[in-house]
């Protein structure tokens, strides 16, 4: 049976130790999460994550969603699922109490969705984007839809999609076809086809509400021509209870790979009624204030998977006998050892390890940076705050998801062909985590964006939010022998993460494809050095613990990971910072009728 156990000790030691979780409470806002409000939500969360979404996992797996007469069913349990979860205020947590919400910070959301992501990803789909049409409604929206709209979604009795995909354009919005007609009553009538929209249609909610962009007739060209308009499954009465079906369908359902609960929707838009969000033609603007919200919490979608799978395996390897040790038999009153004292499952689990709580230190602190940017009183704290947020983003989405795939894919290697198989669930993992490095962007796109966009922002402001307090550290720390171990490869990384900026920054000036040839490499040289910096300051901070004050090893195993990580995965950026100098001459110079 798969396993599942929140890790709250992990968790808090990030957010308390690392993140100064304490100082939330110190921000305009954010009064009342202190450490006693916060453990309570954290343990709160944990419980429903374990024994209500977790058990339902591997059910809602095998069992899928059903389209049935223009209706989509989720799986058994999940509707009594989501009115707990409901009922439970969860799907308020991070929203503004104007509407209703429990105005969590971001770094609380972030290990709530993290728990909800290792116990049922399927599940967290339909509240997750309820958040996105959340956000970017409370950001755009005139004040008579939000007072329409906001406290519905913010408790749960209506939930939210976004709609960009077509047929013909994915990456490339500006390709968009669906239309959006002016009625004299102000709203507007939409027509189009929209693919793979999460959540389209479900059992759920009383409503479902549609985000869609659109063109207004006459609209320019690409994505300066795109409107964005707010489309009620059922057109609200005037006292805002459920009136009249609109003119919006579920035409099928996507059979996929993974996330099987979750409903994959075509949506057929036949003079819709709907209403402008924001201004004409500014629809991207609103969309992407909502992406960058999905594209976090994306990246942490890998994260949970990646706990979770690594959670199953280090059981599975102890509870597994095959062979000897090569030091001599461990267990000898055994037919055979554990599979755990073999060196290369022992590779594994470290990597699935460092990967996970690495990246639980990355996302949290682009989480605590976030309520930073929205909650400090100080407006030149709150830029400089949004500048690495901005620049972190898809960094997070992109290394979290790739990382939490490959940690996926090792947690099936731990349980060799028993991984294959259903039984124990590590196969799905993997199934699941693989949707997250595509869609928000597929992490090609998010390494383009890093590249191409925030690189060079405000000439190299963005980049700077980074630069100089890693820089500040390695200064800082280089000459304490205890950190010696850490300190040192870290720098060593630094130094090919500035070298390749440089190189990057100056060959793309003058071939725009080298900067993209090097783009996915470069976003992942950038990560495995956040990492580091991360595990080093990790290890300073678990140093003084180890010993008489670690009755459990918690600041042990914290350092020898920080070690695994420096040695056996920090590497890697040799070889990434290879690549992005070799150039992309021999991808670009490859005849195309050659492949
Ligand atoms: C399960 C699931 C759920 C989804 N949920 C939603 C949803 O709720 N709402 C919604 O609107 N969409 C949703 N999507 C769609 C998803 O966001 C898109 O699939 C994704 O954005 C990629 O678009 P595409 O599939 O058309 O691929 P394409 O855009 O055709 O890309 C194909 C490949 O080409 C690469 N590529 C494309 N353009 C470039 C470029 N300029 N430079 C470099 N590489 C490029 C891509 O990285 C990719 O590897 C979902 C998809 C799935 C499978």
């Amino acid at each position: 049976m798969p396993i599942y156990k929140a890790p709250l000790r992990d968790m808090r030691f990030v957010l308390y130790e690392l993140m100064d979780g304490d100082g939330l409470a110190a921000l305009p806002g954010l009064e009342t999460f202190d450490r006693t409000l916060t453990d309570a939500i954290l343990d709160e969360a944990a419980r429903l994550c374990e024994t209500v979404l977790f058990p339902l996992n591997r059910s809602g797996d095998e069992e899928g969603c059903r389209f049935e007469n223009g209706t989509v069913a989720t799986p058994a349990g999940f509707a009594e699922a989501y009115r707990l979860f409901r009922n439970g205020g969860w799907t308020s947590l991070a929203c503004d109490p104007a509407y209703g919400g429990q105005g969590a910070p971001a770094t609380v959301a972030t290990l709530f969705q993290e728990m909800m992501c290792s116990a049922n990803l399927s599940f967290g789909t339909y509240p997750g984007l309820s958040h996105g049409a959340y956000v970017a409604l409370h950001g755009y929206a005139s004040d008579d839809i939000k007072a329409r709209y906001l406290p519905k979604l913010v408790d749960g009795t209506w939930s939210g999609t976004m709609c960009l995909t077509e047929p013909h354009c994915g990456t490339d919005l500006g390709l968009i076809r669906t239309s959006a007609e002016p009625r004299e009553d102000g709203s507007y009538a939409l027509f189009g086809t929209k693919i793979f929209i999460s959540a389209g249609e479900h059992d759920l909610t009383e409503n479902i509400v549609h985000l869609v962009l659109a063109r207004l007739p006459g609209a320019p060209k690409g994505t300066a021509g795109i409107s964005l308009f707010v489309v009620p499954k059922v057109l609200p009465a005037e006292d805002g209870r459920p009136g009249l079906r609109n003119a919006v369908a579920c035409g099928s359902l996507e059979h996929k790979m993974g996330i099987r609960a979750s409903a994959t929707c075509l949506m057929n838009f036949d003079g819709a009624t709907g209403w402008l969000v924001g201004e004409p033609h500014k629809g991207m603007r609103a969309m992407f204030a909502m992406m960058n919200a999905e594209r976090l919490a994306v990246g942490v979608q890998g994260l949970g998977l990646g706990e979770v799978s690594y959670q199953n395996a280090v059981a599975y390897a102890r509870d597994r006998l095959q062979g000897r040790s090569l030091a001599g038999a461990k267990a000898p009153d055994r037919p055979a050892d554990p599979i755990l004292v073999h060196p290369d499952v022992r590779r594994m689990l470290l990597t699935a390890r460092a990967h996970v709580e690495g990246c639980r230190a990355l996302a949290l602190w682009a989480a605590r940076v976030l309520d930073d940017a929205r909650h400090h009183p100080d407006p030149a704290e709150r830029q400089a705050a949004d500048d690495f947020v901005q620049l972190v983003t898809p960094v997070v989405k992109a290394l979290l998801t790739d990382l939490g795939f490959e940690t996926t894919n090792l947690g099936v290697q731990v349980f060799g062909g028993h991984g294959y198989i259903r039984e124990h669930g590590q196969e799905q993992h993997v199934r699941d985590a693989r949707i997250a490095q595509i869609y928000e962007g597929t992490n090609g796109i998010q390494a383009l964006d890093l590249v191409g966009r925030k690189m060079p922002a405000h000439a190299g402001r963005y980049l700077r939010r980074f630069f100089h307090p890693v820089a500040g550290y390695i200064e800082a720390k280089s000459a304490d022998p205890e950190l010696a171990a850490f300190v040192g490869p870290l720098a060593k990384a630094f130094g090919r993460l500035q070298q390749a900026t440089a190189t990057i920054a100056r060959r793309g000036l003058s071939r725009p494809e080298e900067a993209g040839a090097a783009a996915s490499e470069y976003l992942h040289l950038f990560g495995l050095t956040a990492l580091a910096y991360l595990w080093a300051r990790m290890a300073e901070v678990s140093l003084p613990h180890v010993g008489e004050a670690d009755p459990d090893g918690f600041y042990r195993a914290k350092v020898a990971t920080a070690r695994f990580y420096m040695e056996r995965i920090l590497p890697r950026t040799g070889a990434l910072a290879a690549q992005i100098m070799a150039g992309g001459r021999t991808m670009m110079d490859f005849e195309d009728a050659a492949f």
